[in-house]
């Protein structure tokens, strides 16, 4: 495995439409490989969530993970992934993104949703999620789309570099317990 370089916001590959994987395509050993190197290169740059064109290949893959504070998810491919809205109710949260480094920003996505796609093997799978992994699953997709999350703020003045956002936004650390 290997890890990949992440592309940063002003890269065309950023806004480009990603192409759909073609069973066939899909069971090639370059394209399984290419899933290898994007888990790799998530968990190398601490990131929750990667897709394809952030590593410069505009194909419909995805992948996330997550057990940090925010929430645990579990390991998941997503190749081709149509999403459809359970729960159009926005809540806010901060997000952040390995092709825009050391910003995060508040943006509201919808609550509840469900994602169909296929898994790394060509398998249908059907995923309904909530919370912080509808988030996440919600952040993948617009990559896919061609989309970062600075287009989701409705208003940038909570964009934050990373030191301004760990000094004033994060909630105090508890002292004393
Ligand atoms: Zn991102």
């Amino acid at each position: 495995m290997s890890i990949l370089k992440v592309c940063h916001l002003g890269h065309p590959v950023l806004r480009m439409e990603s192409r759909r994987v073609s069973p066939d395509s899909l069971a090639r050993a370059s394209t399984q490989k290419l899933i290898d190197d994007m888990l790799e290169t998530m968990v190398e740059y601490y990131g929750v969530g990667l897709a394809a064109p952030q590593v410069h290949e505009s194909l419909a893959i995805a992948v996330i993970e997550s057990d940090g504070p925010r929430g645990t998810i579990p390991l998941t491919v997503l190749v081709n992934p149509e999403v459809t809205v359970l729960d159009d109710e926005l809540i806010e949260d901060w997000e952040g993104c390995l092709s825009i480094p050391d910003f995060r920003g508040r943006v509201p996505r919808c609550r509840k949703l469900r994602v169909d796609a296929l898994d790394r093997k060509g398998k249908k799978i059907k995923i309904t999620a909530e919370g912080f992994f509808a988030r996440v699953i919600q952040h993948e997709f617009d990559h896919l789309m061609g989309k970062v999350y600075l287009d989701r703020m409705p208003d940038l003045k909570t964009l934050t570099h990373l030191p301004e956002f760990q000094r004033y936004w994060l909630p105090p650390e508890k002292v004393n317990s």
